[in-house]
């Protein structure tokens, strides 16, 4: 995953670039806003850290040139204190997210975490596919083999959640606070039982059997290798 940085202060670009090196990304830097649009469009990266004060064109000029120009990879702007109004316009302009300086590095590193994981903005996919299993996100419809499968919203958002993060090992208490908005501690039986009816409607008449069970851990849905 590549990260473009666009930042004109030196220590924080440096501290951000070998920060994010460690954690394993490829990083550019730039540190004006015409080389940070020139490396937002054609070095490819997958997420911009965009700074909002820069010399040469700001921080908006910059995010309106990437859209402009096409490009719809995710980006995070990085405002200080007295720019708190400038959050709402960077959202309202198509940034994904902001930080206000000054952050913490984990902090930075989780919403650019979480950012990827969202994937591009503007592309968001209507359709998530997994084999022949099928979830139609805008008209809330699951079909597998070109089968129609009733769901019930609970089913529907479990169903979404393992296709999203296919061929990760859910925790039991990551699915519990995803679609059931409970705590950790909160009774698991409720997960087990509506996963055995999902399971019934998705799996049973169907091969392969996608959604699998990693005991001890969680669940995952994914395209078992052949045996
Ligand atoms: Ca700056």
């Amino acid at each position: 995953m590549k990260i473009l940085i666009v930042e004109d202060e030196p220590k924080t670009g440096d501290y951000l670039r070998q920060g994010l090196r460690e954690a394993g990304f490829t990083v550019d830097l730039a540190t004006t806003g015409p080389d940070g649009l020139h490396l937002a469009l054609h070095a490819d990266p997958d997420l911009v850290i965009l700074d909002v004060m820069l010399p040469g064109m700001d921080g908006w000029q910059v995010l309106r040139a990437i859209r402009t120009g096409g490009k719809t990879m995710p980006v995070l702007f990085l405002t200080a204190r007295d720019q708190v109004d400038d959050r709402v316009k960077g959202l309202e302009m198509g940034a994904d997210d902001y930080l206000v300086k000054p952050f913490s590095f984990a902090e930075l590193l989780a919403r650019v975490r979480t950012i990827l994981r969202r994937g591009r903005s503007g592309t968001e996919a209507t359709s998530l596919q997994v084999a022949d299993l099928e979830l139609d996100l805008l008209r809330r419809r699951v079909s597998r083999a070109g089968k129609r499968i009733d769901l019930t919203a609970k089913e529907f958002g479990l169903l979404e959640l393992l296709m999203r993060r296919q061929g990760e090992v859910l925790p039991r208490s990551l699915i519990a606070s995803q679609v059931w908005d409970m705590n950790f501690d909160s009774d698991t039986n409720v997960i087990e039982v509506a996963m055995r009816r999902l399971r019934a409607k998705v799996d049973d008449s169907f091969e392969p059997r996608l959604i699998q069970t990693v005991r001890g851990m969680g669940y995952v849905l994914e395209v078992p290798e052949p045996a």
